[in-house]
């Protein structure tokens, strides 16, 4: 009543600093069908923009993104929706994912009206039930009328899972979707993931910043710093043989269980720069105990390397 829309909106941009990030800069990679891709980096190194983006969540301001040869960048809003249903996502922090407001089985059911899934309210119901089964939240009947409040953690992430899967995609991207919980609910719930993705033949993308936890789950790694993919390559190679310095640095800090295994630490430089003004050259230099005078002035290229990917001038 006293701040009239106009002005208000102008207040807003007038204090919100005229800047923009590349959150994520020249990006490419493959997933193939079945395969959980893991992304893998810190805080603010663009894998969860990466991950939106994938969805179109977040619009690109250029590129592809090619599902089953479709560029859906190029969708119309219309097609997008029915598209949509082919690709889900798990979030982080399941309180925030769920309406506090809706029932339990009436937010799982919501996805299966939206995409017009099953003949009426009873089949929508029946398939709402077995999903909660399938997520180990048995007997369904006691959690389809309870709320989010009511559930723990780890019984509120079952349910964002059941209600991305209820649509059964293809692909799903899962962005830290085990980070916020207790460690014994957490090996539970990646438990829980895998024979999730072998019974409904799903591909992922695995986002995380946890390089242990992509051990059980991922057949290949994408690692990221700076908006940048830095190295690509099958998992065990990225784990016993990392190119990369980031990645070396990244899996040096991965806690041996083997206390007779010793292994040698690479501890970056100083802290993560700023991404609004990221370094020249290669974006680690500042950073990197392996640096050259090149490193300062040319951005390495993603190139490939005994079949795997790496940008770092340490590779020809
Ligand atoms: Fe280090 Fe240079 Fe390789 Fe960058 S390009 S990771 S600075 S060696």
């Amino acid at each position: 009543k006293h701040f009239p829309i106009k002005r208000t909106i102008g207040e807003i941009l007038t204090r919100v600093p005229q800047r923009f990030v590349k959150a994520v800069d020249g990006v490419s990679f493959e997933i193939k069908k079945g395969e959980t891709f893991g992304l893998v980096g810190e805080s603010g190194s663009g894998k969860t923009t990466t991950g939106r983006l994938l969805l179109r969540l977040i619009e690109p301001t250029s590129g592809e993104i090619i599902f089953e040869n479709v560029d859906i960048t190029k969708l119309k809003k219309e097609e997008l929706r029915k598209f949509r249903k082919n690709f889900q996502i798990i979030f982080q922090d399941p309180m925030a994912a769920l309406n506090p407001y809706m029932k339990i089985g009436e937010a799982i059911k919501h996805g299966l009206e939206i995409h017009n899934i099953g003949s009426g309210r009873q089949e929508r119901k029946k398939l709402v039930m077995q999903m909660l089964e399938r997520v180990n939240l048995s007997p369904p009947e006691e959690f389809y009328y309870r709320y989010p409040h009511e559930l723990s953690g780890g019984q509120r992430q079952r349910i964002v899972i059941a209600r991305a899967l209820v649509l059964r995609p293809k692909f799903v991207v899962a962005d830290e979707a085990i980070a916020m919980l207790d460690v014994s609910v957490r090996s539970q719930l990646l438990q829980l993931l895998i024979e999730l993705k072998r019974d409904f033949d799903l591909t992922f993308l695995f986002i995380t910043h946890d390089l242990a936890t992509t051990k059980y789950i991922c057949n290949k790694i994408g690692v990221m710093y700076l908006g940048k993919l830095v190295e690509i390559g099958g998992f065990k190679d990225i784990y016993l043989e990392p190119l990369h310095p980031y990645t070396k640095a990244l899996i040096s800090a991965v806690p041996e269980p083997d206390p007779k295994k010793k292994k040698k630490k690479i501890i970056p430089k100083g802290e993560v720069p700023n991404p609004i003004n990221p370094p020249s050259g290669c974006r680690f230099h500042p950073r990197c105990p392996f640096a050259k005078d090149i490193c300062k002035v040319e951005e390495p290229k993603l190139i490939d390397y005994n079949g795997r990917k790496v940008a770092c001038h340490l590779y020809k």
